[in-house]
Parts: structure tokens; C-alpha cells; sequence
């Protein structure tokens, strides 16, 4: 099963939590880990949640062509898709899951067309409020600015291959690994 998915969607959509659910439950699926210019959160560790850097280094990865794609999101800070290990991992027969942006999405679609898109959706808006201010990780500030981001990331869903709701976990990651075994 070996390819690469794009995995999309609005802040606090779980999405997440579907992808831990892939790798739990499913052999031979490779998540690649982002590189970010954001400050660590709380438990998080560098090489595994993400490889955290400064922007000069970030940079330089941009200007050796060692990105997939990047972009900057909730327009602070870089996130980016370091290219070498997407491509051993596909080279070595694992199907490569990139948890990204939409603008992430676009790019690496339009450099591998053969790259299938999906965006999770919330069942409704009102659900991904909840789960945002639920979860409280993010100050009030910080809530407005992603809320403000996922209005604009929902209005593309429809450039994404396949849109999967998330009403329950199980169900949604089942309802993914069929779409990435097609
Ligand atoms: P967070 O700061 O909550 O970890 O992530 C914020 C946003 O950055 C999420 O929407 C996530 O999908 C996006 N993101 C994480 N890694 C990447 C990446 O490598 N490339 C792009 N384009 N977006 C990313």
C-alpha cells in the first residue's frame, strides 16, 4: 500500500487523533514529522511531535530545495514537510501520511498529482467551537486567530479528492484507510 495521503482540515478537528488511530491500528503506514518554527507546547518532543527550529534554519532548509512544501500558518510561524525522509519512507514500500495545512496541500498536490487529498470536516461548526475552547490550549487570542483560519480552510474543503466528517474516531480513520487503500 505503499503512496502518499495528505491529511487536511480546521484547527481542533481531531484530525490529530485519527491519524494516532492509523498508526495504532495499521502496519505500514509511515507519518512524516513537520518541521516548525513554533515554540514546543507543553510534552512535546523534538524529532517525534515535530523537529522544532529557528527561522534562519528553517530558512536554509527552504533555500537547499530540502522541502516538500511549507507554508506559514495562522501567519506566524513556518511549518514544512522535510522531503528526504518522505521519499525513503515511500521507497521502502510505506504508505506516507502528511498532516498539513491546506496551502501545504495544494503544493504537494500540484508536484505529485498522484497524491490523494482529504480534508476532515467537523460534523458542524458549532462541534469544532466546542472541541477548540474544550481542549484549552490556546489562549482567547489564539482561539480567534484559528477560528478565523479554519472558516477559510472549510470554504476548501471542496479542492480536496475526498472530505470525511469526524463524527467518531474509529469510524472516520476506517472510512481514511479505505480511501488510502483505493
Ligand atoms: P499546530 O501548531 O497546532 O501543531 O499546527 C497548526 C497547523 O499547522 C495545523 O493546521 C497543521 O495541519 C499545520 N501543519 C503542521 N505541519 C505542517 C507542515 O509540515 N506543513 C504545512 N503546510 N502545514 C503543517
Amino acid at each position: 500500500m505503499s503512496g502518499l495521503t495528505v491529511i487536511s482540515g480546521p484547527t481542533a478537528v481531531g484530525k490529530g487523533t485519527v491519524v494516532r488511530y492509523l498508526l495504532e491500528h495499521f502496519d505500514d503506514i509511515h507519518l512524516s514529522v513537520s518541521a516548525t518554527t513554533r515554540d514546543p507546547r507543553p510534552g512535546e518532543i523534538d524529532g517525534v511531535d515535530y523537529f522544532f527550529l529557528n527561522r534562519e534554519e528553517f530558512e536554509l532548509l527552504i533555500e537547499t530545495g530540502q522541502m516538500l512544501e511549507y507554508a506559514t500558518v495562522h501567519g506566524i510561524n513556518f511549518y514544512g514537510t522535510p522531503r528526504q525522509p518522505v521519499e525513503t519512507a515511500i521507497a521502502a514500500g510505506k504508505h506516507v501520511i502528511l498532516e498539513i495545512d491546506i496551502q501545504g496541500a495544494r503544493q504537494v498536490k500540484a508536484s505529485r498529482p498522484e497524491t490523494k487529498t482529504i480534508f476532515i470536516a467537523p460534523p458542524t461548526w458549532d462541534d469544532l467551537v466546542a472541541r477548540l475552547k474544550g481542549r484549552g490550549t490556546e489562549s482567547e487570542a489564539e482561539q480567534a486567530t484559528r477560528l478565523a483560519t479554519a472558516r477559510v480552510e472549510l470554504e476548501a474543503q471542496k479542492e480536496f479528492d475526498f472530505v470525511v466528517i469526524n463524527d467518531e474516531v474509529a469510524r472516520c480513520a476506517h472510512e481514511v484507510l479505505e480511501l488510502m487503500k483505493a
